[in-house]
């Protein structure tokens, strides 16, 4: 069994992008800046949207965090977005999602330029995805293409099972593992909380991506041996060990699974980092977007 490193691989994706931004910049050109909205206090939240501001100052990009208060009323959240859209400095914008009920998701990222969608989820950009037009690609799923890529694992032919549909990770991942490119070329089967026999399902699978959202959901029986396994979760369970008073786990028991897989990735230090580096990446995108165009 092999670890699909995370931390290995972001690091590797980050010194690529970083050598490329030093060159725009010797060549006299501006960062590429990223606006980072995050919206009430949500731990898990806050500390998504920290990291990636982060790794913005690490890579060498602009970025600008700005901060609601939860109560926010949505015409102003919508209006700052305007505001970003016609913001010639300004490459990406990300709002961090869940948003509070009384905002409308949908007409958050309806509201965000498809240029600037550096997330991919502008009905436009998966759209484009769909049609395997270039794009944005989720960054999720594409932290994951990623990582399949850098560990040069072949998918052509495989039956991946993919658990969970969601609009963010399940279902963009499922259509990219099945269209014609590598990594892709896979049987795919999507799978949901109506699904039935889902262990039958999950055994016939030479890839698992676990998207659901339940820790240690996915469990050795449910593997067939050699298989790859792809856990997406991040569940906060209550812990003793740390101080915080609790600890990261994904949706797969990682301990028992890692025993039977081919490759594995764990949490924390496997999905988490990647869908980071989806982000830089499309964040360069749009600023190479941006400077051909002006
Ligand atoms: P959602 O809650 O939007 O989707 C969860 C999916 O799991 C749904 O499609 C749901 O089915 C399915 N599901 C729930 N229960 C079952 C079950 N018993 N059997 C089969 N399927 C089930 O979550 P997200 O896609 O946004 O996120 C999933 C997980 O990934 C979360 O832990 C989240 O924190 C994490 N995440 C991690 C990221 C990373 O960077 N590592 C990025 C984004 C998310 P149904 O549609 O029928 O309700």
């Amino acid at each position: 069994m092999e670890i699909l490193n995370g931390k290995v691989v972001s690091q590797h994706i980050k010194e690529e992008i970083k050598k490329e931004v030093d060159q725009y910049k010797l060549a006299g050109k501006r960062a590429p800046h990223l606006v980072a909205i995050l919206v009430g206090d949500d731990p898990a939240s806050q500390a998504y949207v920290a990291s990636k501001v982060k790794t913005c100052g690490e890579i060498g990009f602009e970025s600008t965090l700005v901060r609601y208060e939860a109560d926010i009323e949505e015409k102003i959240l919508l209006e700052k977005i305007i505001a970003c859209n016609a913001d010639k400095d300004i490459d990406g914008i990300l709002v961090q999602l869940p948003l509070p009920k009384h905002i409308s998701e949908n007409k958050v990222i309806e509201t965000i330029s498809p240029a600037k969608d550096v997330d991919g989820f502008h009905p436009s950009n998966q759209g484009k995805m769909m049609l395997g037009l270039p794009t944005f690609i989720p960054a999720t799923p594409y932290g994951i293409l990623l990582m399949l890529q850098h560990y040069g694992i072949k998918t052509s032919g495989m039956h991946a099972v993919v658990i969970g549909r969601s609009n963010i990770v399940g279902t963009p991942m499922s259509l990219l593992l099945s269209r014609n490119a590598e990594p892709g070329n896979c049987t795919v089967t999507i799978c949901h909380s109506k699904t039935k026999n889902l262990k039958e399902i999950c055994l016939q699978a030479d890839m698992v991506v676990a998207a659901i959202g339940k820790a240690n959901f996915v469990t050795a029986d449910m593997v067939k041996p050699g298989a790859i396994i792809i856990d997406v979760g991040i569940n906060r369970i209550t812990s003793t060990e740390t101080k915080s008073g609790y600890k990261l786990t994904g949706d797969v028991d990682f301990t028992a699974v890692s025993e039977k897989a081919s490759y594995i990735t764990p949490v924390p230090g496997g999905v988490g980092l990647m869908t980071i580096c989806g982000l830089m990446k499309n964040t360069l995108l749009a600023y190479q977007n941006q400077c051909n165009k002006s």
